[in-house]
This record gives structure tokens, sequence and C-alpha cells, in this order.
């Protein structure tokens, strides 16, 4: 009995010594750390990752925040790091922010992760298939027997390619060899021969499909088939996308094919003043901000905060989008 009180007096003691550590006073005066997981270095999201911490970085002395965006396995990776505390936000495609926050898809067993929340939406994403022009390859049907890239596990690309080969039929035994490559080897994968054709749901243009049509004759494949209408039409988060023609050597035609959208996604319990600074300092800068890739060069704000988000809203964010009267017709 003794002992009981004993400890539930030391508790007592601590949480008051973990409440007075954590006043707002002194976590205005203290530096703030946040990690941004981002995909590959080839990648667009390393660019978002980047861009959004050298923004932030400069407001530095007004708000004390520094960031920081290593690169990561991608958009699953990214969200099973935010839920174990190793990320404060990372980039994560729209089908992979819906089905983590909906407990569906890969993260079924996971059940749904309810604390997730979603800041704003960034560029489009074609599912994008490069294949060799010597492999013969000139239709989703034919990557049946081939030697494939279907991503490594933790990348978008891995995730979306599944549900292409569940809609299929088709399982990893389809391909004479399923490669899990991380995105940033396929290229040189592809140049070399190893691989016949390579995935990646990726912002275009994008370097490391410029790398691997530069280096070697390669094409685009179209993902229009009626099982690819199938899933468009089955998911809110999928939709048709063209990757326009002449963006890449020795593809000079718009191909069809489907995508997503690439958001930026984080924790409910991650401090709403980090979430409202950075999405303040985007937004301040916005101009600047779309300069830095040439995918983000139409990215328009509405849409930035309405769509392609299935999470709510975190608060940090919300903040900063009724300051702004964004959000008026709430
Ligand atoms: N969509 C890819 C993923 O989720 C990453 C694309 C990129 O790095 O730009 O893994």
């Amino acid at each position: 009995m003794k002992r009981h009180v004993f400890t539930a007096t030391a508790l007592t003691s601590a949480i008051i010594g973990a409440a007075s550590f954590a006043s707002p006073a002194m976590a205005e005066e203290e530096e703030q750390y946040i990690t941004i997981g981002t995909g590959g270095q080839t990648g667009v999201y390393y660019v978002v990752g980047q861009s959004v911490c050298r923004l932030v970085n400069r407001g530095n002395d007004e708000h004390n925040i520094r960031c920081n965006a290593p690169s990561t396995g991608g958009s699953v990776a990214n969200i099973n790091g935010i839920k174990s505390g190793e990320l404060e936000l990372g980039v994560a495609q729209s089908d992979v922010q819906y089905q983590a926050y909906n407990g569906e898809g890969q993260f079924e067993d996971d059940g749904a992760y309810e604390d997730l929340r979603a800041i704003f939406k960034i560029h489009g994403e074609p599912l994008t298939v490069l294949a060799r022009a010597d492999s013969g390859i000139e239709t989703l049907e034919d990557l049946a027997d081939k030697r494939v890239n279907i991503g490594n596990p933790g990348s978008g690309q891995r995730n979306t390619m599944e549900v292409v080969m569940d809609a299929m039929g088709w399982t990893t035994d389809t391909f004479a060899r399923a490669e899990q490559l991380e995105a940033a080897e396929q290229a040189a994968a592809l140049a070399d021969n190893n691989i016949d054709a390579m995935v990646y749901v990726v912002g275009h243009p994008n370097g490391s499909i410029q790398e691997a049509t530069t280096t070697v004759d390669s094409r685009l494949i179209p993902l229009d088939n009626e099982e690819i209408q199938g899933l468009i039409d089955e998911y809110p988060y999928y939709s048709q996308s063209v990757i326009p023609g002449g963006l890449y050597e020795g593809n000079p035609e718009d191909v069809t094919t489907f995508g997503v959208a690439a958001t930026l996604v984080t924790r409910a319990d991650v401090d709403d003043d980090v979430v409202y600074e950075t999405v303040k300092t985007v937004f301040d800068n916005f101009d600047r901000f779309k300069q830095l890739h040439p995918a983000f060069e139409n990215l328009d704000e509405q849409e930035m905060i309405s769509q392609g988000l299935s999470a709510p809203l975190h608060e940090g964010a919300k903040r900063y989008y009724e300051e702004r009267g964004w959000l008026d017709d709430e």
C-alpha cells in the first residue's frame, strides 16, 4: 500500500516536471528538429523535401525550427517512419495516404492509422513504365515473362504496381524476373540490360527517366487497358494521366497512363507551430517554391489544399489556410 502511494507520488511529480519542461515559453526558446521523409535521390520527393527544408531553415532565426530531408525508400517507408516517430513529416502518394488512413491494401494488417494528417497535395505522379526498345515490350500485357523492376518494398511504385498486378491477375511469377531495385538504381540496370523494364510513380520531367532514355533506346509504355480503366473507375485516388511527348529522348508522342498525386503528410501530435511554420514558409514563398522543379510549375494553392487528401488536415496547416481565408466555405 505504502509503496503504491510512493509510486503514485513519484509519478505525479514526474508528470508535473514533464509538463513544466514542455511549457510553451520554453518550447519557443528551444530549437526543434524536423525530419521529412522523401524518396530516392533521383526522384522528385527528394527535391520536395530539400526545397521545403531550405525554406524552413532560412527562417530559423524567427521560429527556431531546423529541418532535414534525407533520402528514404519512398511513400510507404515514409508513412511507417511517421508512425514510428522516426519522421515528423513525409511525402506520400495519395493512394498510399488513403490506404494507410483507412487500413486498406498493404496497411490492412496494421488497421486504420487515424493519427495520419494531411498537409497539402503537390505534383501529379503518373505510373511510368519505361522499357528497352529491344525488349519487344509495347503494352502492359507484354511485361509478362520479362525482367521487370517492380520496385523496392517501401516505395510507392511497388505499392501501386502490386495493385496493377492484382488487377491483371499476376504474381511475381508472371515475370521472368521481378527485381526489387531502389528507384535510383533502375536507370543503370535498364541501360546495362539487367532488366527489360523499370516502373516509377514519379513527377515529370524526372532525372532517372532522363538518364535511362539518354543512355539506352527505350520507350514509355501506355497503360490504358480495361483493367487500368477498372482501377480508375473503382478508386477515387486514381485518374487517367498523360506523360507529354517530347520530354524524353526517343519518346516524341504523348503516352496515356494513370496516376496519383504526391502529398505531404504528418502525424496528429506533431507540434501545431512546426506544421504551421512549414506550411507558411512554402506558401509565403510560393513563386520561389514553384521554380525549384519543373514538376511544381503549375501548382495551384486551392487545389493543393483540397485535392488528393484523404486524411484530415493537420491543425497547424488548417490554422494557416484559415488565416489566408482559403477554408472559408467550410
Ligand atoms: N512515388 C515514389 C514513392 O512513393 C517516389 C517518387 C519520387 O521520389 O519522386 O516511392
